[in-house]
């Protein structure tokens, strides 16, 4: 039987808890408030009775107490067959399935990710990225074999490893360690088919003679533009019996598998409450680095290590996922997924992917898991960004319920939703025409930025400030060169790319200036909704490039001189040239000139 561990919930401790208001807001004028998710030590406020009737969960069989607890005290109310619900922690499923969630509703999985779940999957696309970019990038995964298919090329492995090779022989689509083991003899192998045939680890690093590895929990609210987050903590989960690599021992599953609940059934295994504690079968994240770092290790190169490995597997699926969200999501909003990254490292500290859970657990049956997951949890709510329905959302039928919750915020919700223009289509189409490895160019894209990219760059600044224990991987400041990786680039991935170069250093100046345009943005829309159409003056009365629907921009750090300027404009009238008659707006100190038209220093558009 699993014992589960609740938190302490009593009312004599409750007099002592923090008091938080149930709605963060957004750093930026008119863009929504998220809804605040706690951990024991915290009380959220309640909502007024209205909106608290909004806060709905659907619940599954599969939903973590770890989940129930934080939306809990967040005080959404638990519900099997409504609706109207706004979160969900359930089951994958088929990718058909997404299109029946509302564009209000956030799942927590995205179409296709199986594509890095699946063990099958996962070898077949990394060992794709390999071929294309090499082992030193994507030289991460144990090289495998997928059986009915690569028998032939298993076979001729198998006589080139020698009769020393050891190989662990899994389901492609299991977990648990269920169904597997680890061989030396081609006669051992399961007729069962298919199923993945791996080169084994034979030389783990041991800790005390024991061999482990890492549970690390990977978030990606977005695949485009794609945003990937890595939980500061994680779990260390170690062999129950001494590791020795001789062949007599390949069947004790409690020295070759690292799996709780394999070890869990051996009746030496020690649990370990303490977060803190290099004790027991089962440590903090935080405590091994503790551990290594106490023996001379550089823990930071491992992790760093780690991040590269996460950031490229993530990449790897971005083209099954992007095509099955365009296919069968309405909303961007709908999906997110913590992924469940299991690594292990070798004799020389080297990390190595095994597998990737889209389903991770997050039973928490012991202090330390109660620990761990509920503060992971209530961090990746809080970065995940709920926000409260409008009411026409749930009942779209219903007209006369709008126009008592319309607030200038909803109305705004609503313009960006509805905002990709043609020129955004001319822009994206522009840049997305250029060869990589261009820096100068590819700064240029923030020099006109349009109304989606306002928002997404909101929308990314917003959720940065709630990461709590994440920290954002991707992009980053560091993250250019992963760009090449994407079998197909993506416009809004270099526009953050390109944002965090400029701003990672001084995020406050980058958050100022679109403060300044998501003000600017709205006071655009009441133009337009007055006149009902864009005039050709522009808003400084300078006749410049502009998009119809959109903020031109010119946001150049003071430290740059005025050919960036030239540059900028230069960069729009040339790519998009139907816009010289269109309204604009410019937060430069000095307005953009007729005479800054003049610079050639950017290649003409019959170059391009
Ligand atoms: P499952 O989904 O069933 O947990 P994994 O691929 O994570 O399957 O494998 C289970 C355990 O087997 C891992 O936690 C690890 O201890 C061990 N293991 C898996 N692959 C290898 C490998 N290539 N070399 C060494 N040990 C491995």
């Amino acid at each position: 039987m699993t014992v589960t561990v609740e938190e302490p919930i009593s009312p004599d401790v409750e007099v002592d808890l923090v008091e938080k208001p149930a709605l963060v807001p957004s750093l930026f004028p008119h863009m929504p408030s998220t809804l605040y998710f706690s951990t024991a030590d915290e009380r959220v406020e309640l909502l007024p009775a209205e909106q608290r009737k909004l806060l709905k969960w659907k619940i599954t069989t599969v939903t973590p107490n770890v989940v129930k607890n934080t939306i809990s005290r967040s005080h959404f109310k638990a519900t099997k067959k409504s609706h109207d619900w706004l979160g969900c922690w359930g089951h994958h499923m088929k990718s058909p399935g997404f299109k029946a969630i509302r564009e209000f509703q956030k799942l927590n999985h995205f179409p296709g990710s199986f594509q890095i779940g699946r063990k099958d999957r996962l070898w077949r696309n990394l060992s794709k990225m390999q071929a294309h970019f090499g082992k030193r990038e994507f030289g991460f995964f144990p090289r495998s074999f997928i059986l009915p298919q690569d028998i032939k090329l298993l076979r001729k492995a198998w006589e080139d490893g020698g009769s020393k090779q050891k190989w662990i022989v899994k389901p492609p689509a299991s977990a648990r360690g269920i169904g597997i083991q680890v061989i030396h003899k081609w006669s051992q192998m399961p007729c069962k088919r298919p199923l993945l045939v791996q080169e084994y680890l034979h030389k783990p690093y041991l800790i005390s003679g024991n061999k482990f590895d890492l549970r690390i929990y990977v978030y990606v609210t977005s695949y485009d533009p794609l945003r990937v987050y890595i939980f500061n903590d994680g779990l260390v989960r170690f062999a129950s019996c001494k590791y020795s690599p001789s062949m007599k021992t390949l069947n004790n599953k409690f020295m070759h598998l690292t799996n709780y609940s394999v070890n869990k059934k051996n009746s030496e295994y020690q649990s370990n409450s303490d977060d803190k504690a290099c004790q027991g079968h089962k440590w903090a994240l935080k405590a091994l680095w503790q551990y290594l770092g106490s023996q001379g290790i550089s823990t930071t190169l491992i992790w760093e290590k780690i991040k590269d490995m996460v950031i490229k597997t993530i990449i790897a699926s971005d083209p099954y996922v992007n095509s099955l969200v365009k296919m069968h999501v309405c909303s961007p909003y709908s999906c997110h997924e913590l992924f469940g990254f299991d690594i292990m490292l070798d004799e020389n500290l080297k990390p190595w992917v095994l597998e990737v859970n889209i389903s991770p657990s997050l039973h928490s049956n012991t202090p330390l898991d109660v620990s761990i997951k509920g503060q992971m949890i209530r961090d990746l709510l809080n970065l995940a960004g709920f926000v409260l329905p409008l009411r026409e959302d749930i009942a779209p039928s219903n007209s006369s319920a709008s126009s008592s919750t319309n607030s200038l915020c909803e109305v705004v919700r609503e313009k960006w939703r509805s905002d990709i223009s043609t020129d955004e289509k001319v822009k994206r189409a522009f840049y997305l025409s250029q060869r990589f490895g261009d820096q100068d160019f590819c700064a240029t894209i923030l020099d006109v930025l349009t109304p989606v990219d306002v928002r997404v760059l909101a929308e990314s600044e917003d959720e940065l400030s709630r990461k709590g224990d994440f920290e954002r991987v991707f992009p980053s400041h560091a993250s250019s060169r992963y760009l090449r990786f994407f079998e197909q680039p993506r416009y809004l991935n270099i526009v953050l790319n390109q944002w965090e170069q400029t701003y990672w250093l001084n995020r406050s100046k980058g958050i100022n200036l679109l403060r300044d345009l998501c003000e600017k943005r709205v006071q655009l829309w009441n133009l337009a909704d007055s006149v009902h159409h864009w005039s050709s003056k522009s808003y400084h009365g300078h006749r410049s490039p502009m998009t119809r629907s959109g903020v031109l921009v010119s946001q150049r750090s003071d430290a740059e001189d005025e050919d960036s300027s030239d540059r900028e404009v230069q960069s729009v009238t040339m790519s998009l040239p139907d816009m010289s008659l269109l309204t604009t707006i410019s937060l430069s100190p000095s307005p953009i000139s007729s005479s800054s038209l003049a610079s050639d220093s950017l290649p003409s558009h019959n170059e391009l």
